[in-house]
């Protein structure tokens, strides 16, 4: 009946082993919780970072 009680104090906490990282200035942003070491990239919101987006298109 109350098998539930304890199913967020029973779990282990997971390992954060998902590195989410700008794939401009390689700077980690955050980590998530995955099953498994994964490199996410995005892009962390600086200036520089946010400009080379649109200027990298066509980077040759
Ligand atoms: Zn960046």
């Amino acid at each position: 009946m109350s098998n539930a009680t304890n199913a967020l104090q029973g779990t282990a906490p997971a390992l954060e082993l998902g590195m989410v990282i700008c794939k401009h200035c390689q700077q980690l942003m955050y980590t998530i919780p995955t099953n498994g070491v994964k490199k996410i990239y995005g892009v962390c919101g600086q200036e520089g970072c946010l400009e080379t987006v649109e200027a990298s298109e066509g980077e040759d």
